[in-house]
């Protein structure tokens, strides 16, 4: 352990990004010195091939870690000396830290996420899992997930081809599980029969509106969850709630995604429970 700890986030558009609050106040909970800062590359306007340099301007400050966000995440896995194989395999890195002039590369999106489906759905069953959205997001709850032994992911995606990619990736290295992509007309039936429902999709934040599928179609015991954390509570969140389904929304992977960093980077295990409640009143 330091005597203190400077962190950093490096991505566009940050400037009102919660982790900073996250952090801080957790680790003077755990009576750390610690401070958090962001560097908004749009603010800073430079262009996202400067993480390089940032990452090295950081490094010979001093600097303990960085947590990288869009849209470094894929830029930084060239830049690392180590990669973690959970990150190789998701061919995303969203935490690098500095160890003794090495750079290392994680990352905690996917921890997070499994993490908070292990607190927030125990009784989840994984026995066919349908999950809309193949992004950036979805890659970690595809990956976490599997992690988990769902038995069977049915990805779906409004652009093909990002389900595909997501599926060949998750199949080479999940070669047990059942992976499949559904074409649109394949998604209802698939709801239909679900244990569980992932939404990765923009869909619920402020300037994206709506529900990215119909809840009539869902089975009474099916859960839903949620990546969307601003607002925390979507309007796919409160509907499925209102009709009785369990439900998980975007904050525990957001919260999960920062106690996991908090972990690695200063080899002490966070209080989960009482970062989402400080989370929860931000
Ligand atoms: P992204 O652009 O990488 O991926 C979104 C995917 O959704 C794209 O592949 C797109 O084609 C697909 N899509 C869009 N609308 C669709 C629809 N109606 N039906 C089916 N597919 C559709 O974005 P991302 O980085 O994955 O982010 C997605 C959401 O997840 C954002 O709201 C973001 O804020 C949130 N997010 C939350 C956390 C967290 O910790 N809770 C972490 C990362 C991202």
């Amino acid at each position: 352990p330091r005597d203190r700890y400077v962190v950093g986030l490096i991505g566009e558009g940050i400037t009102a990004s919660l982790t900073p609050a996250m952090h801080e106040t957790e680790a003077r909970a755990l009576g750390l010195g610690y401070e958090y800062r962001i560097f908004d590359l749009l603010e800073l306007g430079r262009p996202a091939e400067d993480v390089g340099a940032l990452l090295s301007d950081a490094q010979s400050a001093g600097f303990a870690a960085m947590n990288i966000t869009h849209p470094c995440k894929q830029l930084v896995l060239d830049l690392v000396d180590e990669l973690d194989t959970d990150a190789a395999h998701l061919r995303a890195v969203n935490l690098v830290v500095f160890d003794a002039g090495r750079l290392r590369g994680y990352n905690t999106d996917w921890l997070g996420y499994r993490d908070g489906l292990i607190a927030g759905l125990p009784d989840a069953s994984f026995q066919r899992v349908v999950q809309i959205g193949c992004g950036g997001a979805g890659a970690a709850t595809a990956y976490a997930l599997l992690s988990e032994r769902a038995e069977r992911l049915d990805l779906f995606d409004a652009d093909p081809r990002r389900a595909d990619e997501l599926a060949a990736r998750m199949r080479s290295r999940f070669p047990t599980q059942v992976i499949t992509t559904l074409a649109p007309d394949q998604l209802a039936p698939a709801i239909a029969a679900a244990s569980g429902i992932v939404h990765a999709t923009p869909m619920g934040m402020l300037h994206h509106p709506g529900v990215a599928f119909d809840l009539d179609l869902l089975r009474q015991e099916a859960w839903v969850s949620d990546v969307v954390y601003r607002p925390l509570e979507t309007e796919l969140i409160r509907e499925a709630a209102r009709r009785g389904h369990p439900v998980l929304d975007g904050g525990r992977m957001a919260v999960g995604q920062a106690c996991a960093s908090l972990q690695i980077i200063t080899g002490i295990q966070p209080d989960r429970d009482r970062m989402q409640r400080h989370f929860r009143g931000l």
